[in-house]
């Protein structure tokens, strides 16, 4: 029988779980909204309960920022986010109790950029960027075959992007930052300057060119400073698939020409493209942390 492991991703709304052992091979899928911790922890050990004598592991993709230091007394502990609630929770301790299980933990974003990675739109490079736009921005990746992490791990959402407050009065709604990428072009940003849900905006709404403008001038700078070989656009923002001609064109305008690079000037559009695993790359991540996890040890 095929060994089997678990994979939780834990977004700032909703989270999913997954038993399995890759894409084509899943026993059991739970989603439930994000709530509180306490509920939200437990509900994961309730739907991987049936599951604990058949699993190895379990991998944790979460929303941060998150304690990766294997030093830190506050490994796996969510650490300053303005989600209520949820600062300084111990996500993976409380599992690793619950379950008694081995417990591998990312960052949502590096556990989908893993996702992409082992079967998705990330098989064979070795330096890349998987980006969320939804109820936060968040970015991850590899660069030279090696997950992203450092001082603590990346935090593309918070950058700052040129900001025209002429063309566009509002004032960014980051709790740290106000005008930062996150605070101006995430879901909830998108919700509070249109006064409506981002889901409900018709594609001909001003709200979409504005946000490919954004999300370009990003994209501009990751590539800048990365030299990413290919980048992924996930998060329920991104489910707008209009969205990918209009940030591919303004990519190359912003450019102009100056990367020399065939996959920036002639084939942007297996350049900057959605993952492949559609909504199930950071869960089927979390799932290939699990298994590295493993390997590894
Ligand atoms: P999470 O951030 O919990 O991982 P999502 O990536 O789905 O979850 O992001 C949720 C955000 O994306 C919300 O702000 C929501 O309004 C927005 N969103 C979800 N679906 C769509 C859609 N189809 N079009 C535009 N925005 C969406
Ligand atoms: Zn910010």
């Amino acid at each position: 029988m095929a060994s089997l492991w678990g994979g939780i991703e834990l977004g700032g709304t909703k989270c999913i779980c997954i038993v399995g052992s890759g894409p084509e091979d899943i026993r059991a899928e739970a989603r439930f909204p994000t709530t509180s911790p306490p509920e939200t922890l437990s509900r994961c050990a309730e739907f991987f309960r049936p599951w604990q004598t058949l699993l190895t592991a379990i991998g944790i993709a979460s929303f941060g920022p998150v304690d990766l230091n294997p030093a830190s007394p506050t490994w796996g502990y969510i650490t300053s986010t303005p989600k209520p609630g949820w600062a300084n929770t111990d996500v993976a301790g409380v599992l690793r109790s619950a379950l008694d299980l081995p417990v591998e933990m990312d960052t949502d974003v590096n556990g989908a950029a893993l996702g992409e990675y082992r079967w998705g739109a990330a098989q064979g490079l070795d330096t890349f960027v998987y980006l969320t736009i939804g109820t936060g921005i968040g970015g991850g990746g590899m660069v030279g075959g090696r997950l992203m992490h450092g001082l603590v791990h990346p935090e593309m959402g918070h950058i700052r992007i040129p900001h025209d407050r002429e063309a566009d009065p509002f004032p960014g709604r980051c709790p740290f930052h106000g005008d930062c990428l996150e605070g101006l072009a995430s879901g909830p940003a998108l919700e509070a300057r249109w006064g409506q849900r981002p889901e409900t905006l018709p594609p001909d709404h001003p709200a979409w060119p504005l946000e490919a403008h954004y999300l370009a001038l990003a994209l501009v700078n990751f590539i800048c400073v990365l030299s990413p070989q290919r980048i992924i656009l996930g998060g329920g923002v991104m489910q707008q698939h209009h969205l990918f001609p209009p940030i591919r064109a303004k990519v190359q305008e912003l450019l102009a020409g100056y990367i020399r690079a065939p996959e920036l000037l002639s084939d942007v559009e297996h350049y900057i493209l959605p993952p492949a695993l559609g909504d199930r790359a950071g869960v089927l991540g979390a799932l290939a942390l699990a298994q590295c996890a493993v390997a590894e040890k």
